[in-house]
């Protein structure tokens, strides 16, 4: 039996990637070990979306390159998609270079290298097929997720996913409906629906769902309590959404809806698609809705061109939205985009400048937000126990992380390495009534 190591890089598309890389590799009777040194196989799989990202799968392959040590190595994803061949120049000791809209190939990929093929390679993009495994290892225990659509038809100016995905391809509403169904079989209680733009899910079957309906039937299947979506476009995102939102409990109160600035004509010069009063007309269905959303967002600061009125710009729209969390990022930039060629660009310390006062401005609104939940009794989903504070971690709809103290729970943990380990409590839905509130998280005693 062959032995393989993955390490993972970048989004939670890359995780659940890896998730089903995983799950191909053991079916094809490779088992997975925990260190690089300890595999015969290395995969690295990568993200590109900023220039950080993309340096740290060199990183890692430097560690080897001098004696690979009869390792076989693999890059998928991103930088695998965005490098192609170029990989195996950088680093000759790399055998397989394969972006994700290949991974239906991999088997036969896998087959090439066992038979002494020193340079394999998956680099098409032209493919309608998604891709589909019913062989996915899930590292969760309770949240599954489950990616609707791949890929990404929008150009913003400074993005390399629609060169690094392809195009979008939506996967059908009955597979999508029977994956749900299988995983609450398996005793998952909550599933993630993933894609680029969530909300340009088309189903491609007669059936013909939008996403909204799509979101609405994936929370009616017996055994979900909670179903979660991440990433929404806010060109794409329309009312429907909220009222499904209000009108299904099992869909969790909580919108992710990146707005990268403020500032109109940086919204424009970045190809976004909407105006800042667009945006903010998402923002009002959602504060309209009857269930209190949690919303948060991506910023992107320094962006070239970007001035001091239109960072301002963006400082007050964080101010007039309120966000639960933000994201924040220095403009970096990447190879094949078209905000390459502007002018303009700003210098690294003054992106660095932006990035720190949004990011403090941003705490303290969060302080603000967080603190306004003391008193109150949310309901959290049980994912993890903090053997150095006693306390457990518990997650709530508008997915805050919220640490609680329960009177016997301590005591089965007592003598227990790790921060986790298996109880009743694991997996469970308990009230939990909050009693203090940080910039990042709430704590509080259960209460049931
Ligand atoms: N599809 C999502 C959307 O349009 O909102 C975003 C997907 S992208 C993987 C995640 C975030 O990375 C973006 O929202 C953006 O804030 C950030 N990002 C993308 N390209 C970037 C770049 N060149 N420099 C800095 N941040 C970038
Ligand atoms: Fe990138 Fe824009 Fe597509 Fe999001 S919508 S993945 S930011 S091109």
């Amino acid at each position: 039996m062959k032995t393989f190591y993955i390490e993972t890089f970048g989004c939670q598309m890359n995780a659940h990637d890896s998730e089903k890389v995983i799950g191909t590799l053991v079916d094809q009777g490779y088992q997975q070990v925990l260190t690089p040194e300890a595999a015969e196989l290395v995969f690295y799989n990568t993200c590109s979306i900023r220039d950080k990202a993309e340096q740290k799968v060199f990183h890692r392959l430097d560690q080897f390159k001098r004696d690979a040590k009869g390792k076989t190595f693999a890059v998928l994803g991103c930088v695998a998609q965005q490098e192609g061949e170029k990989i195996f120049e950088k680093a000759p000791h790399v055998s397989m270079v394969c972006g994700s809209a290949s991974y239906n190939q991999l088997p036969q990929m896998l087959v090439q290298l066992e038979a002494g093929n020193r340079r394999v390679t998956g680099l098409s993009l032209d493919t309608d097929e998604t891709f589909d495994t019913p062989m996915t290892r899930r590292d969760n225990p309770h949240r599954a997720y489950i990616t609707i659509i791949e890929g990404c038809d929008k150009k913003c100016s400074y993005c390399v996913v629609p060169f690094t995905r392809g195009p979008e391809r939506s996967r059908t509403s009955a597979s999508v409906i029977a994956e749900a169904a299988q995983l609450a079989a398996m005793g998952y209680s909550e599933i993630q629906l993933l894609g680029q733009n969530v909300n340009s899910y088309r189903d491609p079957s007669p059936a013909g769902w939008d996403f909204a309906k799509l979101l609405d039937e994936v929370g009616r299947v017996a055994g979900i309590r909670r179903v979660r979506f991440t990433t929404s476009h806010p060109r794409d995102f329309v009312k429907p959404i909220i009222d499904a939102i209000d009108s299904n409990p099992s869909l969790c109160n909580h919108v992710h809806l990146p707005v990268q600035s403020g500032s109109t004509r940086m919204l424009d010069a970045m190809q976004r698609l909407y105006t800042r009063e667009e945006y903010m007309q998402r923002i009002a269905w959602m504060k309209a809705a009857r269930r209190p959303i949690a919303i948060t967002s991506d910023i992107i600061v320094g962006f070239p061109g970007e001035t001091e009125a239109d960072f301002e710009a963006t400082l007050g729209l964080l101010t007039e939205v309120e966000y639960d969390s933000v994201f924040a990022f220095k403009y970096s930039r990447r190879p094949n985009t078209p905000a390459l060629a502007l002018e303009d660009q700003i210098p690294e310390e003054e992106k660095a400048r932006r990035l720190a006062i949004v990011q403090e401005h941003q705490r303290q609104i969060q302080i603000r937000r967080n603190a306004a939940y003391v008193g109150a009794i949310e309901e959290c989903l049980v994912e993890g126990f903090n053997k150095a504070t006693g306390q457990w971690i518990g997650r709530t709809s508008q997915y805050k992380t919220l640490n609680f103290l329960h009177p016997a729970a301590g005591e089965a943990f007592a003598g227990q390495s790790g921060s986790a380990g298996k109880s009743g409590l694991l997996g469970q839905y308990v009230d939990v009534r909050v009693t203090r509130s940080g910039a990042n998280s709430l704590a509080g005693e259960y209460a049931g």
